[in-house]
């Protein structure tokens, strides 16, 4: 069956990075904020994960993209300063990881605005990819991404590769994600939230991701990767990562590209 892509691509593997700290803990049970060691697992994202992800990255010569919620990004600059340094892009996620589905209208636009101004003071980029927390767009979401400027979205889970919504006031490019293809399914165990369920083995997931990337790379389409470095960036882990990048690199015709490089390609 053939693909979508230009040339010889065969498949496009775009990795996405939620870096969100403290933030979506915080945001759904500010109690959260009273539990120093719950705290600390979170805050090794980007304190540890992050860092250790960018050395990983960097090693196989390949971009990625890193969704950083306000808050993280103002208590994180220097982070913020190397992963857009190291060559990947930074997008928006929110402030304090709100899903856009549990506020108002007003709210949202208020959160998006604030997001936008934070990543450009430290950067000195407008981000124009948007991930929303915990993949809940509101009705108003894609309009006000519109209105603020971002060409795609990617939090949405109609298609395997990129398409076009057709939104209150224009077209923007989708990069969809799935839960299959997310670590957080199944690696997240925080008892001070009530998350007790076991934890898989990076052998499993690694069996699940390497799979999900075998079916994309044979029909054409592209394998989107969600993680978070509090999750992924654990030792075991980052090394089931590593492997995974192994093996995909060795099938001719797979690319490794920033979500918005795909979805500037997209658009044209
Ligand atoms: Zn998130």
């Amino acid at each position: 069956m053939s693909g979508i892509w230009p040339g010889n691509t065969r498949c496009v593997v775009m990795l996405g990075f939620d870096v969100d700290g403290v933030s979506g803990a915080l945001y759904q049970n500010p109690d959260t904020g009273r539990l120093p060691s719950f705290m600390s697992m979170r805050e090794y994202g980007p304190s540890v994960g992050t860092p250790r992800i960018l050395g990983m990255l960097g090693r196989h010569g390949i971009e990625a993209s890193f969704y950083v919620p306000g808050y993280v990004a103002e208590t994180h600059e220097q982070l913020l300063l190397d992963i857009r340094e190291a060559g990947h892009e930074v997008a928006h996620h929110g402030y304090m990881h709100e899903p856009p589905a549990t506020m108002t209208p007003e709210k949202e636009e208020e959160v998006l605005v604030r997001g936008i101004e934070i990543i450009e003071r430290i950067t000195g980029e407008r981000p124009i990819g948007y991930r929303s927390p915990s993949w809940e767009l509101s009705e108003y979401s894609l309009p006000f991404l519109l209105k603020h400027g971002f060409e795609y979205d990617s939090s949405m889970m109609g298609n395997d590769i990129p398409y076009i919504v057709d939104a209150d006031g224009g077209d923007i490019v989708e990069i969809p994600v799935h839960w299959e293809w997310d670590d957080a399914p199944y690696f997240s165990y925080a008892p001070a939230l009530g998350a007790r369920s076991p934890m898989a083995s990076p052998e499993h997931v690694y069996q699940v991701w390497s799979s999900g990337f075998e079916g994309a790379y044979e029909y054409g389409r592209a394998f989107v990767l969600t993680m978070h470095p509090w999750i992924i960036g654990r030792p075991g882990r980052i090394r089931m990562l590593d492997r995974l990048i192994r093996h995909m690199r060795s099938f001719p015709g797979v690319e490794f590209r920033r979500l918005d490089r795909v979805a500037s390609m997209f658009r044209e």
